[in-house]
């Protein structure tokens, strides 16, 4: 009896990686042609780049590779909207076509043999499988450092992602479609599958250094990327500022009223840096909670206008419509 293979697509997403790509697209290939040879996947299974708005010559290099390979096919983003949003845009234009989807990043970084431990779970009934980094050894310390430091600040702060889990993950279309559902316009996706439940497991990796070209994640990307997964996924700021408010100003009533006891024992002196102090704390914990508050209110504002979140200006041949030809 023939059971039917899933349909995979691997969605990847590009920018700026024409450095890259020619070393890297013929390690996909040859990992997508294993996986149909030896019957894990069916044959009808893609390999799917997304050009993020690149400025070099990388949709030009998606477009070459699609002509002279059927199972490769290329979207192309109106513009650069963000790792995020070309992930995003991979995983909505595939989820009709596909049975399953691994998203990984086109740098090499991110293990392509785990791809079959991965379909293993999937096949044990796993919809959702999270690529988790083992270790850390190709890090420097400080990316070690502030990488790591970045998923426990997730996690305190309230939005609930897997630790060392990047965005190389394989997700059903199943779970896509559910997905779909999702409307929000500021994504942060590795919190936001844990949100749609189903059965999910992680498969463990080695994290290598990028072969070509260099990350577009450096620490300011990295903190503006935290700060986003934590205002998109959770109201724990608000809490905090909440309860840091409570807290002074028990703190402060408990100060006013030994100020009125030493008044009255008279040992009280011109407490001019004192009150300017106070008034500077004050002001800073204000300005602070103001900005958080802002933030939260500046997503509102995204959200209400419904913006779309991608768009696709081009598609190569084999791709027309999101149909695979
Ligand atoms: N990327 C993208 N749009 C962007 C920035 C990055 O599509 O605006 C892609 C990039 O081509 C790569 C992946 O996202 O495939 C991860 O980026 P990068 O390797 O620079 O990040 P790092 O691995 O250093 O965190
Ligand atoms: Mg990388």
């Amino acid at each position: 009896m023939s059971v039917r293979l899933p349909i995979l697509y691997i969605v990847i997403p590009c920018y700026n990686e024409q450095e890259v790509l020619p070393i890297t697209t013929p390690k996909f290939l040859n990992k997508l042609d294993e996986l149909i040879k030896i019957e894990m996947i069916s044959s009808k299974s893609r390999i799917l780049f997304v050009n993020d708005g690149s400025s070099d010559d990388t949709w030009n290099i998606i477009l070459n590779y699609a002509k002279e390979n059927p199972r490769i096919l290329g979207i192309c983003q109106s513009r650069n909207r963000g790792h995020q949003n070309a992930v995003l845009a991979g995983l909505m234009e595939a989820k009709d076509s596909a049975d399953i989807t691994i998203s990984i990043d086109c740098d090499g970084q991110d293990d392509i043999n785990a791809m079959n431990s991965m379909i293993e779970q999937y096949k044990k009934g796993a919809e959702i499988v999270y690529g988790v980094r083992s270790r850390r050894d190709t890090d420097t310390f400080f990316k070690k450092f502030t990488a790591e430091s970045f998923y426990r600040l997730l996690n305190w702060m309230g939005a609930e992602v897997v630790f060392n889990h990047a965005d190389y993950r394989l997700v059903s279309s199943r779970v896509l479609q559910e997905f779909a559902n999702f409307k929000e316009v500021n994504i942060f996706l590795r919190g936001m599958f844990p949100l749609v439940g189903f059965k999910s497991t992680a498969v463990y990796y080695e994290r290598n250094e990028r072969i070509a070209g260099k990350s577009h994640y450096p620490l300011k990307k990295m903190l503006a990327l935290a700060f986003d997964g934590i205002t998109s996924l959770s109201i724990k700021p608000i809490r905090l500022i909440t309860g840091l408010g409570t807290l002074i100003a028990v703190g402060s009533f408990i100060l006013a009223i030994w100020a009125v006891i030493m008044h009255f024992l008279g040992n009280t002196v011109p407490g001019w840096a004192s009150s300017t102090s106070l008034i500077c704390f004050m002001g800073g914990i204000q300005l602070i909670s103001l900005g958080i508050i802002g933030e939260y209110i500046g997503k509102i504002y995204l959200e209400t206008k419904h913006r779309p979140r991608y768009i696709i200006s081009d598609r190569t041949d084999n791709f027309k419509n999101g149909d695979c030809l």
